[in-house]
């Protein structure tokens, strides 16, 4: 009734938010890395400091840096879950003239397959598991459970948003979520293996799925290593503050120890490769993870020896 009682503290900004904030606001809440986007639906450009990268960059991208600037500079690498951050007097003329609120899918443990037009759709639903859908203007977001290196056009229309990417939030979608098919999966794979006149040396062959295929030694049930490695993941992606990295060491170890008593091969990297991609998806730079999973495992080998 009494709209207007004279109890008014601090937080009492009832004022209508603009609906990107509150859409954002709702997002981080539920653990979900936002950023605001302007008009043509892109990222604010950089403040002056970091235009250029000049100021080396954020920790947590891939040529990390030191810069912790308050603007939402670096694109996919502002979102943030930080509520103080996002209502920040730095963040405030973003929102104000915000066209739309994006995430960043990985940090959300999280893949968008995003599906441009109507052939790219007729695919998916032949092709891929269903999940969660958002409709889109003239296609389809598919949300995966589960987190990959991104690339744009996999295929004709489609692209993969997870790690280092951000992508519109368009509403929640409906559907089941379920966990990310190595069909997706197997799409940047095969990007990868395309010779581009690439570097060989910086990326491992992405994130195969352990089955026992590849583990032909193992003595353990694809649900006993799937579920260890469920919960080490979790554990890495719980670190989004810090001490990711050392977690990813502690989990490879954890999991290295599991297969002490196997004959082997017990596809490790494969393991491996699962726990690096958590690290990053939480802002570890990718050699760091690397290092720390390559690490962890030899101490369990070590360990087992
Ligand atoms: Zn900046
Ligand atoms: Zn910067
Ligand atoms: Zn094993």
């Amino acid at each position: 009734m009494t709209q207007s009682t004279p109890v008014r503290r601090a937080p009492s900004y009832r004022a209508p938010l603009p609906d990107a904030l509150h859409s954002a606001l709702r997002l981080a809440s539920a653990g979900v890395p936002v950023l605001p986007l302007r008009k043509g639906k892109v990222p604010f450009g950089n403040c002056p400091a970091c235009a250029g990268s000049a100021c080396g960059d954020r920790p947590h991208m891939k040529a990390a840096g030191p810069c912790r600037c308050p603007q939402a500079c670096h694109g996919w690498a502002a979102a943030t879950t930080d509520p103080n951050v996002i209502t920040s007097a730095a963040w405030a003329p973003m929102w104000r003239t915000a066209a739309a609120v994006a995430y960043h899918p990985a940090g959300a443990r999280l893949t968008v397959v995003d599906l441009d037009d109507a052939d790219a759709v007729a695919w998916a639903r032949a092709t891929l598991t269903v999940t969660r859908i958002v409709p889109t203007t003239r296609g389809e977001h598919w949300i995966y459970r589960g987190t990959m290196r991104s690339a744009n056009s996999v295929r004709p229309g489609v692209d993969i948003k997870s790690a280092m990417a951000y992508t519109r939030w368009l509403g929640p979608g409906t559907g089941a979520m379920t966990d990310l098919p190595s069909a997706v999966r197997a799409l940047v794979d095969k990007e990868e293996t395309t010779p581009a006149g690439r570097g060989v040396v910086s990326s491992p062959p992405e994130r195969a799925v352990w089955d026992h295929t590849v583990a032909t030694g193992c003595r353990h049930t694809e649900r006993y290593v799937r579920t260890g490695l469920e919960r080490g993941l979790a554990k890495v992606r719980a670190r989004t503050e810090s001490g990711a990295g050392s977690q990813a060491f502690g989990v490879a170890q954890f999991l290295g120890a599991q297969h002490a008593e196997c004959p082997g091969p017990c596809a490790l990297d494969t393991l491996g490769q699962q726990v690096v991609a958590a690290a990053v998806s939480v802002g570890v730079p990718e050699p760091y993870a690397q290092r720390a999973v390559a690490n962890g495992l030899t101490a369990a080998l070590g360990r087992a020896a």
